[in-house]
């Protein structure tokens, strides 16, 4: 079932997408004020955010702007008749449709159709691209920036303790035993300590664990360590 999270301070307004969304088919979260709306596009798996402008604390584009530097969930902002910079700031910032208030559920509804349709073909186009981001849950390393972020916050690592990262996500639910682990991170003609991986392992659990919050890499007794998705 997809999910929708609505992030709304009128609560008889979010209380009406929600009837009408669960009415859908759709499965939704309502958030009322942005930093908690930002939190939970961050950690939940949604299909789709509709996101209202005017919200206390961090108002609609501010959210969408920190959600952006890492993630592109299709956002749908609910802007006031009279804010157009709003709206045009809101596309510009990576928005991917709008709606004045007041507006016809119906409308609004045929455009959360269109940005899913969009956004499935454009994934299933970008199957293909390089891949140079790779991501497990909210972490998210990047290849081309040799990065590796956890909801937006650097996590800094070592050149080895980045490839050995690297190696387990970009095998995501594989269970991978030392020696796969030491001859691609470490390569074949590796000569040294054969619990270098474990020493490693360590090294990045400590690091990434902290970050997270919990045990992402996982310790398959006998075989080997995995990270997985869920
Ligand atoms: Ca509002």
């Amino acid at each position: 079932m997809k999910k929708i999270l609505i992030v709304e301070d009128e609560d008889k307004i979010a209380r009406f997408l929600e009837l009408e969304l669960v009415h859908e088919g759709y499965e939704v979260v309502k958030k009322y004020d942005g930093r908690s709306g930002l939190e939970e596009a961050l950690s939940g798996d949604f299909s789709l955010m509709i996101l209202d402008i005017m919200l206390p604390g961090i108002n609609g584009l501010e959210v969408l702007r920190r959600l952006r530097k890492t993630s592109d969930l299709p956002v749908i902002m609910l802007t006031a008749r009279d804010q157009v910079m709003d709206k045009v700031n809101g596309l510009d910032m990576g928005a991917d449709d709008y709606m004045t208030k007041p507006f016809a559920v119906e409308e609004l509804l045929a455009r959360i159709r269109l940005v899913l349709r969009k956004r499935q073909a454009a994934g299933e186009e970008a199957a293909s691209e390089p891949e140079h981001i790779h991501q497990v849950r909210n972490l998210i390393l990047d290849d081309a920036a040799h990065t590796v972020k956890y909801k937006g916050m650097e996590i800094s690592l070592t050149n080895k303790e980045f490839q050995l990262l690297r190696e387990l996500m970009i095998n995501r639910n594989i269970v991978l035993s030392r020696e796969t682990i030491l001859s691609s991170v470490w390569g074949y003609d590796y000569v040294g300590e054969t619990n270098v991986v474990d020493v490693y392992i360590r090294f990045l659990r400590q690091k990434i664990d902290d970050a997270v919050g919990e045990k992402m890499i996982l310790t398959v007794r006998g075989v080997g360590y995995v990270i997985k998705d869920e």
